[in-house]
């Protein structure tokens, strides 16, 4: 029989030329394991996606009590469907008031691109501000706002109007005028080897949007649902965006983005034209149950208050001469090494020693550290051994 490592590489589209290509038969908690029954311990959960760990019992009865009810019924927005008003309900409840109207998706970039549209369709202007090196998806208008340009030369000409200013950089917040519809920030920036705005800055941002009617847009994506520290980003500064951006561990492990956002704003998707926005299956409704039960579960066991403190130990361990700093809030940290040629040896020797490390796509210098948030102080320990040890043998 062919195997299926073989039909990977033969029938399935590559993203890259150099994929992980692991193959994983289960998963549970911070742990997957191959079919031959090697044991990996999870430092990416599946890059921010399983805050609480992989198939958590109260996310798969959630999943199973929908499948035995009712699959998809009709495209998002004309049936009343418990899960999705529930997960609703839930979320308004903990976003800061103003964030009352969620609007479902599928992923994270078509959240982007209909925050994208809503913020048009509200100011009634046409740019759009985002920041260099920001990664927001990969559809063409979540690429537009992407800022690397090697990742977007190839698909040029992009949606127009899009302009990138640099993060952290008081100064070209004066880019901002009454021509822009809206600025898109990462609260901390992901893909770009997590960096997070100096102090200020995010007010700073806040005050010009608001100076200059722009609309404020967080793409918490990467950062929500308790992974730096906070159940939002946005609760690091206390600025709250006019629109944000979810998705990744928002489904529990399912496929399911929003993009959320006041009633009042959200409600100019709706008219002129009607069905300004519209998606099939946007807010599934096994996606929607397992995204609810897995936000009562982060709420309930209070997943989120040890999260800065398991971040700690990880900074506190991996000491070691050919690192130069590990970075990040909560657990949502890059560690940044001497030399980048040295990056993808120590990811392959950790996957040797059964632990699972991730580069950046927008820097090169540094891997991942994004666990699911369960992850035990002895799990850090034994992640933080091997990284040690494979930097000592590369
Ligand atoms: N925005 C951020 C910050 C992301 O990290 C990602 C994915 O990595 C996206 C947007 C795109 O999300 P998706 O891959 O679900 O389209």
């Amino acid at each position: 029989m062919v195997s299926n490592r073989q039909l990977f590489f033969d029938n399935l589209a590559q993203t890259s030329g150099f994929p992980l290509g692991l193959e994983i038969e289960r998963a549970s908690g911070c742990w997957l394991y191959s079919p031959e029954g090697k044991s990996y311990l999870d430092l990416i959960a599946g890059v921010s996606v399983s805050n609480i760990g992989h198939n958590n019992p109260s996310v798969i009865s959630a999943i199973k009590a929908q499948v035995d009810t009712h699959l998809h019924l009709m495209v998002y927005g004309e049936f009343i469907q418990k899960p999705q008003v529930r997960l609703a309900e839930m979320l308004c409840r903990l976003l800061p008031d103003d964030l009352n109207s969620v609007f479902y998706t599928n992923s994270g970039s078509e959240a982007v691109e209909g925050a994208i549209k809503l913020s048009r369709r509200y100011t009634g202007r046409h740019e759009i501000i985002s920041f260099t090196n920001a990664y927001h998806g990969s559809t063409l208008g979540a690429l537009s706002v992407t800022g690397n340009e090697t990742q977007k030369r190839a698909f040029r000409p992009l949606i127009p109007s899009v302009r990138h200013i640099d993060f952290n950089c008081v100064s070209s917040l004066s880019e901002i005028s009454h021509d822009t519809a809206c600025v898109i920030v990462e609260p901390v920036q992901g893909e770009a080897g997590i960096i997070l705005p100096e102090d200020g800055f995010m007010h700073k941002l806040r005050k010009k949007c608001d100076e200059q009617g722009a609309l404020l847009i967080f793409d918490e994506i990467q950062t929500g649902f308790g992974r730096t520290g906070r159940l939002f980003a946005m609760d690091l500064f206390e600025v709250v965006p006019d629109i944000v951006v979810f998705a990744k561990s928002l489904g529990g492990g399912l496929p399911l983005g929003a993009f959320i956002s006041s009633k009042e704003i959200m409600t100019s998707l709706s008219n002129n034209p009607d069905l300004g926005h519209i998606t099939t299956f946007g807010g599934h409704p096994v996606s929607s149950a397992a995204g609810l039960a897995s936000l009562k579960y982060i709420i309930e066991k209070d997943i989120v208050s040890n999260t800065e403190q398991k971040g700690l130990l990880f900074k506190r361990l991996i000491d070691h001469q050919f690192v130069i700093g590990v970075r990040g809030v909560g657990l949502l940290m890059a560690v940044e090494l001497e030399e980048g040629s040295i990056v993808k040896r120590l990811i392959k020797k950790c996957i040797e020693k059964g632990l699972l490390t991730d580069w950046f796509l927008f820097n090169e210098k540094c891997f991942r550290i994004s666990p699911p948030l369960i992850i035990s102080e002895k799990e850090i320990e034994f992640a933080c051994n091997i990284i040690l040890e494979s930097l000592n043998e590369i």
